[in-house]
Formats: C-alpha cells, sequence, structure tokens
C-alpha cells in the first residue's frame, strides 16, 4: 500500500518496546515500515535485571531485548521493515505525510509516524535539588553490581530502578545509603521492607571532587535544615528519568506527549505519553494500538 514517493508507510522513532510492537503490527497489516533507533534494539529493557511483570517468562530485561532483536531481523530479512540506526530530532505533520529529520539532516516520509522515544535518564544538573559541577561523573544505580558498591557509595534519588537492583541482587548485603527529596517519598515506600536501604531525607545536596584523591564531598541539607558533611568513594544517580520529546510534538506541562493533542498523522506510544503508564506490557500495547489507530484511521481511503 506504499506511495512510491515516501520512504514508507510508517516511519516509528524508537526500538524499545513501544516501537517494537508498533513495527510488528504495521507489517502485519502489510504496511512498509522504518524503524529509527539511535542505540540498541530493546531500550530500557536493557537496563532490567529482574523482571516479573512480564507475560511469557521473561525473566531479565535483555533477554526479551534480544528476542526483539530477533523480532525486527526477521522482518529486515522478510524485506517488510528496516532499521535505521541514527538520532530522530525532529517529526512534522503535513496534509499529505508526515516527516522526521535525523541527525545527519536526511528527511525520512511516510504516511504516518509513530514516536516511542520513551525517557531518558536525569542528571543533577536537571534537578533542582542537587549542586554539583556538570562534569561530575555520577553512574546510574541500575549499571553497578554489588562488587562496586561500598560503605561509603551514596544514592542521589528514590526512584524506582532501587526495587529493581534490590529484587535483581538479592544475595548481596550491601547498605544503600539513599539521599532522597521529599518527592521522592511515595517511590521509597516500595522498598521499606528492605534493611539494605537506609534512607536520608535531604532538601538540598551539594557534590564536589574531593582536593585529593577520588573521593566525593557530599554536603547535606536534611529535611529540618541541619547540615552534615559526608566523604563518599562512589555517588551514584537513581534520579528518575525525563520525556524523551522531539522538537515538533505537543508537550504538556510535565514534558511529555499525549497522543490526542498531536496532529493526525503523529502517534504516540509508550512512556513519552505519560509518567502514569510506564511499564513494558503498556508500551507494547500502545505501540500496537498507534500502528491500528493510523491503520483504522485510514482504511476508507483504501477500499
Ligand atoms: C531500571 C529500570 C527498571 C524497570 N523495570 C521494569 C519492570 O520490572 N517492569 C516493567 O514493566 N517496566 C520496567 N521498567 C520500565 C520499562 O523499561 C519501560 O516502561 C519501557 O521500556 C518503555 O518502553 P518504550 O518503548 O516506551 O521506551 P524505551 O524502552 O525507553 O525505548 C525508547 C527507545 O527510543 C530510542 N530513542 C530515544 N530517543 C531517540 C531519538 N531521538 N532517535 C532515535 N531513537 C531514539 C532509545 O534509544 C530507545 O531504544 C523499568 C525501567 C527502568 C529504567
Amino acid at each position: 500500500m506504499s506511495t512510491p514517493s515516501l520512504d514508507a508507510d510508517v516511519l516509528v522513532v524508537g526500538a524499545g518496546p513501544a516501537g517494537v510492537a508498533a513495527a510488528l503490527m504495521a507489517t502485519s497489516l502489510n504496511m512498509k515500515v522504518l524503524v529509527v533507533e539511535s542505540a540498541s534494539v530493546g531500550g530500557k529493557l536493557q537496563t532490567i535485571g529482574a523482571l516479573e511483570n512480564v507475560s511469557g517468562n521473561w525473566t531479565t530485561g535483555p533477554q526479551l531485548a534480544e528476542a526483539l532483536t530477533t523480532d525486527l531481523a526477521r522482518l529486515e530479512e522478510a524485506g517488510r521493515c528496516s532499521l535505521v540506526r541514527s538520532r530522530a530530532v525532529r517529526v512534522k505533520g503535513h496534509s499529505d505525510r508526515a516527516e522526521v529529520l535525523l541527525a545527519n539532516a536526511q528527511v525520512l516520509t511516510a504516511q504516518a509516524v509513530v514516536v516511542g522515544t520513551g525517557v531518558a535518564a536525569m542528571t543533577p544538573s536537571d534537578t533542582d535539588w542537587i549542586s554539583a559541577a556538570p562534569s561530575l561523573s555520577t553512574p546510574p544505580l541500575w549499571r553497578a553490581t554489588p562488587e562496586q558498591i561500598g560503605p561509603r557509595t551514596y544514592v542521589l534519588g528514590g526512584d524506582r530502578p532501587l526495587g529493581t537492583w534490590l529484587r535483581a541482587h538479592p544475595q548481596s548485603s550491601v547498605t544503600l545509603h539513599v539521599l532522597a527529596p521529599a518527592a521522592d517519598d511515595y517511590k521509597l515506600a516500595e522498598v521499606s521492607g528492605d534493611d539494605r536501604v537506609r534512607v536520608v531525607p535531604v532538601s538540598h545536596v551539594a557534590i564536589s571532587q574531593a582536593l585529593h584523591g577520588t573521593d566525593f564531598i557530599v554536603e547535606v541539607e536534611n529535611r529540618g535544615g541541619e547540615r552534615s558533611t559526608y566523604v563518599a568513594t562512589a555517588v551514584l544517580s537513581n534520579l528518575g528519568n525525563r520525556p524523551a520529546a522531539l522538537e515538533g510534538l505537543a508537550v504538556d506541562q510535565d514534558g511529555y506527549c499525549p497522543p490526542d493533542i498531536q496532529h493526525p498523522r503523529v502517534f504516540i506510544a509508550g512512556d513519552l505519553r505519560s509518567g502514569r503508564f510506564q511499564r513494558i506490557t503498556t508500551a507494547q500495547g500502545s505501540g500496537a494500538e498507534a500502528a491500528l489507530a493510523y491503520y483504522y484511521s485510514t482504511a476508507l481511503e483504501r477500499v
């Protein structure tokens, strides 16, 4: 059904669970699909060490990511889909087509675009409660092994990967000192039964590199206004995410891209929709639904 002058029927931006589900559904409906991915197929799945809420007996994210990679490879071999390894920077809907501008200045065109770029990890400079030089390195907690966590390792923020990390390392007896603003209290409730977590409630944290050696100086102001200083061997980030919205998308006050306020040729799937439904199965469902929404919106034109 593809129009010869366009590159595809559907462009899918992001090959996480949402994007791959959109590509699978669209190709099953005989649509020609291009998937644009700037990193690895599987998206956030690569970061999930323990998985227990996805049907199909998947126990880790990388296992499921490998299966999605195989799905896309199968579609590519069948000539129904192509994977474009590039970063998309802008999306635009027109009356007769949708366009995606890539970082290399190439413009891809299609009847519709499904955007499933998810959310990106926040850094200390994205928050208003941490002061740190932009050059200061705070690697993500999810990537740390128990061996890399010492008695003077501090974790910035109480976002949900903390629970995933604890479930992924059930035998580890390390203590995680979590510096958490009040906004994270409801998330920390999920790990309150795990005595490996020591929460330090904070209103502000300033981090600097110690003058000598590799240690960090962590100056904490607690929620009562009292100040303490710690010397840390490592500081890890667990600050949550912000929507990875592309230029040209309509955004709400939190930076998310609600599907119902987009151009009619632009469909949003997965975590990018809202902070509320950030789960693998909802990403997959919304990806498939985005492809179907386009298919049925054009069904009358094809008969
Ligand atoms: C540590 C951690 C643990 C989690 N544990 C669970 C769990 O146990 N169970 C559960 O259900 N959910 C879990 N989640 C949430 C789950 O991972 C997400 O809900 C899901 O991956 C969202 O899928 P998505 O396709 O919307 O986005 P993502 O998985 O984020 O995929 C987005 C894709 O888009 C690509 N992309 C981004 N920007 C661009 C661009 N400009 N151009 C091209 N490509 C781009 C990215 O590289 C990525 O591949 C967890 C998340 C994290 C971080």
